[in-house]
């Protein structure tokens, strides 16, 4: 048995083909990776290769974030689970608003996302979120240096998501730049025009953070898991290995390194499962470039540019 569990393991390794590009470049943000050599990217690439697991489908998605997790919220261990920016119910979230997905207009922001919740769970998804040890320590508030206080989880693309919903708006050119270099061959420009960004605005005009471990049920679940320790993410990994993930907390435990993981065939999953209606084909491929979209500002919003990209193919 055990020998058969190496063979398949051995197996998913061998038919991972690696590509590092140079450093991103671009971002906004803070969490600085440092300076990864050619060499060093490698040697990585292949750890990360190596940490490839196949995902169980009862799994709950989670987010990028590179930090291992204790537990849950409701206490029980976490396992390796599929990886897009804030968990799977955040990414179809931010796609749903980015291309004018929803048929009800007279919901509020949180009822906009409990239907896109709503509506992927009756397809079998399973989402989860995380939250980290240090929002939950001061019960997901946060004070800014004036003394005024606002809701915070610990997740930055959750906790920025207005921010991060304004860079294909504010920096259209670097959206694209990057959602075109990750998506290659499956680009198409035609498919990168959104709903108006004040639309957009005035749609998440009321976000709240905690919401989204609301709607989740946490508290009942064990779909949110609290992450422990500072960012120190090296890479940005996009894997498009079907049903794997990067088993992060092993990674980080055998190796002392972090990485971004965004898993490219779950988005593909989620894009076509939202597709619904006469122009479907179009819809998925719209949904798809709007949840990579959402991937790459959130990566802008939270990132300075010094993480190198893994493709994993
Ligand atoms: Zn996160």
């Amino acid at each position: 048995m055990e020998t058969t569990m190496r063979m398949e393991k051995e197996d998913t390794r061998m038919q991972a083909q690696i590509t590092i590009g140079e450093p991103i470049g671009l971002g906004h943000g803070k969490i600085d990776g440092g300076t990864l050599s050619a060499e060093s990217a490698n040697e990585l690439a292949e750890q990360v290769t190596e940490h490839l697991v196949s995902v169980d489908k009862m799994a709950p998605s989670t987010c990028i974030d590179g930090r291992p997790c204790g537990e849950c919220m409701d206490g029980s261990p976490t396992e390796a689970r599929p990886s897009v920016a804030g968990g799977g119910l955040l990414t179809a979230y931010a796609a749903a608003e980015l291309t004018g997905w929803f048929e009800d207009d007279n919901l509020s922001t949180t009822g906009r996302l409990r239907n896109v919740g709503e509506y992927l769970g009756a397809l079998q998804f399973k989402f989860g979120a995380h939250c980290d040890e240090g929002s939950v320590e001061k019960n997901f508030t946060a004070v800014a240096d004036d003394g005024s206080s606002h809701p915070k989880i610990g997740c930055g693309a959750d906790d920025l998501l207005v921010e991060i919903l304004q860079q294909p708006y504010e920096h259209s050119d670097e959206v694209t730049a990057l959602t075109a270099a990750v998506l290659s061959d499956g680009y198409d420009e035609r498919y990168m025009h959104f709903v108006n960004d004040s639309e957009v605005a005035q749609h998440i005009a009321d976000w709240n953070p905690t919401d989204l471990i609301d709607v989740l049920g946490a508290e009942t679940a064990n779909n949110i898991e609290i992450l422990k320790g500072a960012h120190a993410e090296v890479a940005v990994v996009f894997n498009f290995l079907p049903d794997t993930t990067v088993d992060r907390d092993a990674f980080v435990a055998d190796t002392g390194e972090q990485v971004f993981v965004v898993d490219m065939w779950y988005i593909n999953k989620l894009a076509k499962a939202m597709a619904r209606g006469p122009e479907m084909v179009a819809q998925e491929q719209q949904l798809k470039h709007a949840m990579v979209a959402y991937q790459v500002a959130t990566y802008l919003t939270l990132c300075n540019g010094s993480q190198r990209p893994i493709f994993l193919k």
